[in-house]
């Protein structure tokens, strides 16, 4: 008898009738002899009501009360799914965090998950009962309930696979599997059978909501087997995530993924001398701010611009920790730009080939579209245009790589 995870996102879980159609797919599960753990993320909508609450009343500080509140959605829908599991003639108990326990971090808004202790879900499944937990929330150690990212019921449902050494994690979500772009931007985007570990970690790091970026690393760390399936068709496809070796031999490119969650930020004038950008990273660190794609130019005798991309919910905070430590990083004003759209070429090509970037470069030079930032790595190159230039972009790129082709060709 095998033992897997099944991970149920917002829509999937958004009213009652999706949720006693999520019954019927546990149901089937337990029909084809595999014991089953479910983990819930909140109904659609309903993280981002909560959150909305706690930041009118809260604007700056992630504190440990807008955890408690942030979570309550998951709460919600983990004793629904129980009572829908009930009513469809199985034995069911809800699991909110501090009853497992899942211990994190102390870091609210975004704790690390540091420790499952499997037993009182084992004794639940020994019981014949299908564990139905609550996610994306934590424990610290403080006895503080946190969360863990947006995102994050599919790092508690990896870890709990991990947890309980499952034999595989399903994440059901509102689309059939990981496509070459995000299917609802680019109609023909196809959807592809197997991922390798690092292809979708480098995705959901550049946006791809479909898996929290967590999720994968810990997946490939730990070779959770892992698939992305729908919960809303009766399609048995999917995409499954396999070990690097593993995956077939693809194209160039294989993904473009776009995010419109970040804002580019400029600190203009600032000092250009030694410790400046190591004050500055240790500076975001301890507010917990990520910045990414951070660039320095040199603007006059003695002094630079950072440019870097961060979260749209850090923007507030990104301006006040600045400004607290204004005289010492020296710099004259902080510029805003929520305007923007990242948009990530991912392949292994880039490695290899430099005709891909000159080639990414004209395809949006073609569509009069101006590139504000551009970082590269060897897998990846993403891009910083103009928001209205995103739709112009995903297509023209997703059609110059041809990937809507089953067996992607060498772009001219
Ligand atoms: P859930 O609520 O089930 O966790 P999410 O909204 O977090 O679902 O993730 C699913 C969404 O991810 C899809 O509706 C789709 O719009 C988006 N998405 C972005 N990029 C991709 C991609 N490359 N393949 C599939 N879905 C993607
Ligand atoms: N409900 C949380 C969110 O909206 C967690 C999740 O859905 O995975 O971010
Ligand atoms: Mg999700």
């Amino acid at each position: 008898m095998a033992l897997n995870v099944l991970k149920f996102g917002g829509t999937s879980v958004a009213n009652l009738a999706r949720l006693e159609h999520v019954a019927q797919v546990v149901r089937q599960e337990m029909l084809n002899g595999n014991q089953v753990v479910v983990v819930v993320s909140a109904m659609a909508g309903i993280t981002d009501q909560l959150v909305g609450y706690s930041q009118a009343l809260c604007p700056h500080e992630p504190t440990a009360e807008h955890d408690v509140v942030a979570s309550a959605g998951e709460q919600v829908t983990a004793g629904l799914l129980a009572l829908a599991l009930k009513k469809a003639g199985m034995k069911a108990r809800s699991f909110l965090s501090w009853q497992i326990p899942i211990h994190t971090d102390s870091v609210a808004t975004n704790a690390r998950i540091q420790h499952i202790s499997p037993d009182k879900l084992l004794q639940s499944l020994r019981q014949g009962e299908i564990p139905v937990v609550a996610g994306f929330q934590g424990l610290s150690t403080e006895g503080l309930i946190t969360t863990i990212g947006r995102g994050g019921s599919d790092t508690t449902a990896v870890a709990i696979a991990v947890a309980l050494k499952a034999d595989r994690c399903d994440i059901y979500t509102d689309v059939d599997g990981v496509y070459t772009a995000d299917p609802r931007l680019v109609p023909d985007a196809r959807r592809q059978d197997t991922l390798s570990y690092s292809e979708m970690f480098e995705m959901a790091a550049a946006g791809a909501k479909v898996l929290q970026a967590r999720s994968v690393e810990m997946a490939m760390k730990h070779s959770v087997k892992l698939r992305v399936l729908s919960s809303l068709t009766d399609s048995p496809q999917g995409t499954e995530i396999v070990a690097d070796q593993q995956a077939v031999e693809k194209g160039n490119i294989t993904s473009i993924v776009h995010s419109l969650q970040e804002a580019k930020v400029t600190l203009r004038n600032l000092k250009n001398q030694p410790g400046i950008a190591a004050k500055l990273y240790t500076t975001m660190g301890n507010a917990n701010i990520l910045i990414d794609m951070m660039t320095q130019s040199h603007t006059r005798e003695g002094c630079c611009d950072m440019d870097g991309m961060i979260s749209r919910g850090d923007i507030e905070r990104f301006g006040e920790t600045m400004n607290q430590f204004r005289e010492g990083l020296g710099f004259s004003d902080i510029a805003i730009d929520k305007n923007v759209a990242k948009i990530t070429v991912i392949g292994i090509g880039l490695r290899s080939n430099m005709d891909i970037p000159a080639l990414i470069c004209r395809t949006l030079a073609d569509e009069s579209i101006n590139i504000h930032m551009i970082y590269s790595s060897e897998i990846k190159m993403s891009l910083v245009i103009n928001q209205q230039s995103l739709q112009p972009a995903l297509t023209g790129l997703h059609k110059v790589f041809r990937l809507a082709q089953s067996t992607q060709k060498e772009a001219a």
